[in-house]
């Protein structure tokens, strides 16, 4: 048999080549079509870190100013610590509300840090609806990426030093409404209101909020002041029973030296409004 003319061996090529891959009616439609939602975001790395922000709304316009805070915030905390890296990488999402953050990761609140998945969330929003109805607060930007470094230095912490993890973040940011930690720890102090140990060690979030990440926090701080980070590694990792072959001291005499410290540093007192102020870290 005689090979096949040129002509036809191009127009069979040809035809081939042209036949469409899709069917027509579905390369016409949106992406929208069949139930399916266009999201936009913008994405940026800086080092480890991922940075994720919605496409529009107040993070949006103040995304360069709060990664500068989360990069900021992060360098202090590792000083902290001191920690001379930090190589772990992590995402880092801004959400415009409570309910937004709770429908990506079910759970809704002003911050998280999650070891396990490597994921700082934040909500960030001026939006008033909002503000009013989630009780929205500013990013607690140092106080969620200090539980990043420190979980990442020391470990996950066992349940009896979650007031530790909780406490040292809220050391990090030093400030509620104006007042530092051991102002804070003063009042309560000289109110009667603080916890028993016990109830801090073995039922940490279970106590009142406000109270319990900052008497935790003044406990953080006098210890980390007075005995240093190895120390308090030991004791994060161990956990509270180890207090007193760490400390050379049994809790409560340590607890009486704090008590001590913070009576002579404010003769005077100090003033809060604790109805205001309890509603939370404004
Ligand atoms: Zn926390």
């Amino acid at each position: 048999m005689s090979p096949l003319p040129p002509v036809f061996l191009a127009l069979t090529i040809l035809a081939v080549a042209c036949t469409p891959v899709h069917p027509p009616d579905e390369v016409a439609t949106s992406p929208e079509a069949n139930g399916w939602t266009v999201e936009r975001s913008l994405t940026k790395t800086i080092d480890n870190f991922t940075f994720h922000f919605p496409a529009e709304g107040y993070a949006y316009a103040h995304r360069d100013s709060l990664v500068a805070a989360c990069m900021q915030a992060i360098a202090r905390n590792q000083a902290m610590l001191a920690m001379d890296s930090f190589a772990v990488p992590y995402t880092i999402v801004f959400y415009p509300s409570k309910a937004a953050m709770k429908q990506a990761i079910h759970v809704g609140v002003s911050g998280h840090a999650d070891y396990w998945t490597k994921q700082v969330g934040f909500v960030a929003t001026d939006d008033p609806a909002t503000v009013e109805k989630e009780n929205i607060i500013p990013p607690p930007i140092a106080h969620e990426t200090m539980h990043m470094i420190a979980m990442e230095k020391w470990g996950y912490p066992p349940e009896s030093s979650l007031w530790m993890n909780e406490g040292l973040a809220t050391y990090a940011h030093n400030n509620c409404n104006g007042r530092t930690v051991r102002e804070i720890g003063h009042y309560l102090q000289a109110h009667t209101m603080t916890y028993p140990m016990d109830s801090l060690v073995q039922r940490f979030y279970a106590c009142d909020e406000m109270i319990a990440y900052h008497q935790s926090a003044g406990i953080v701080q006098y210890l980390l002041e007075h005995d240093g980070l190895e120390k308090f590694g030991r004791l994060w990792q161990e956990g509270f029973p180890a207090f007193a072959a760490i400390y050379g001291m049994p809790f409560p005499e340590m607890e009486a030296r704090i008590h001590a410290d913070l009576a002579q540093a404010y003769p005077d007192g100090v003033t809060i409004d604790w109805e205001t102020f309890r509603k939370g870290c404004k």
